[in-house]
């Protein structure tokens, strides 16, 4: 038994030097990918539950790979994040979503938009000063964009992230803890994070409708949230009950498939004309 053991775990080993491999040229193309313009920013629109507005939207990565189709973020930025490639897709979608909201000055003056960011992008003590170059660049109010970074991202070192938090905040963008609730940040860290929005994770909003302990966990949250002056936005919200029992529990915002789907292009361009005045 125990060499067979042995011999699946080789096999397994295998599968995973394979796996990595694959990984490796995969990173390799990701700097000609920006150059040749297999990136795209997809957008997810977000609803603020008060007023029924839309007010911004969340920028997802997507690669459309000549060779290999479309690969998903989930795919390639874990493997992105532990190599430091993540550095590259990160200012791409700064600049992207800078360029958009540049365009958008015309006809959307107050929609903004979220970029996630990675604790590779946020050991890097440039950040905050690169982000104010690319305001000053495509001229726009800071407030317009938003830095989504993972409560487990955040807690990883959380002295060092919270400095760096801090001169982030005096740029003026926005700041988001996302996927709250999976990253067991202490509540004293919580406190003492400069940022303005906490995102309840997916996670959470599948089970509430099931699980009245979750029910009670949300309200919570959300109560412990704004205690803060936080803004809170549930995502992946994808049923209308989920919708109406966040909106009684005083959330503020939401964001999933019953919305929309990210989107982008002329679907983009659709959709906005549809629901946004
Ligand atoms: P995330 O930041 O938590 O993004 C939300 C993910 O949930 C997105 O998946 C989105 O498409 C999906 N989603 C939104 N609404 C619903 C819903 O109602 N139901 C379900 N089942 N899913 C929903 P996506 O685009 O595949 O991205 C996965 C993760 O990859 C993101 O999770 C984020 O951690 C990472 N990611 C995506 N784009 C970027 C990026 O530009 N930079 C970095 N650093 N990470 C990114
Ligand atoms: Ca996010
Ligand atoms: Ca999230
Ligand atoms: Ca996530």
């Amino acid at each position: 038994a125990a060499k067979r053991y042995t011999r699946q775990s080789a096999w397994y080993n295998d599968a995973q030097e394979a796996s990595r491999l694959s990984h490796l040229s995969l990173l390799s193309d990701l700097r000609s990918a920006v150059k040749a313009s297999e990136l795209q920013m997809w957008l997810q629109p977000k609803l603020n539950l008060q007023n029924g507005r839309i007010y911004g939207f969340e920028s997802l990565v997507r690669w459309q790979h000549p060779e290999r189709g479309f690969i998903s973020p989930a795919e390639f930025i874990p493997f992105a994040e532990k190599t430091g490639y993540i550095g590259i897709v990160t200012q791409w979608m700064l600049d992207s979503a800078l360029l958009k909201l540049h365009a958008w000055k015309q006809h959307y003056p107050d929609l903004s938009i979220a970029v996630n960011v990675s604790t590779y992008d946020l050991r890097d003590r440039s950040f905050p000063e690169r982000v104010v170059s690319l305001l000053k660049k495509y001229d726009v109010a800071p407030h317009l964009l938003k830095i989504e970074m993972t409560e487990s991202g955040i807690m990883e070192d959380p002295q060092a992230t919270i400095e760096l938090l801090n001169r982030l905040r005096d740029t003026g963008v926005g700041l988001s803890i996302d996927d709250f609730g999976t990253g067991y940040s202490s509540l004293a860290y919580l406190q003492k994070l400069p940022v303005n929005e906490l995102k309840i994770d997916r996670s959470f909003v599948s089970d509430i409708q099931h699980a009245d302990a979750t029910k009670k966990l949300v309200r919570t949250i959300i109560e412990m949230g704004h205690g803060l002056n936080l803004h809170v936005v549930a995502e992946g919200i994808e049923q209308e009950q989920e919708k109406i029992t966040l909106s009684e529990l005083g959330c503020d915002a939401m964001q999933g498939y019953l919305l929309s789907k990210p989107l982008y292009g002329n679907s983009l361009q659709e959709w906005m004309h549809l629901h946004i005045p």
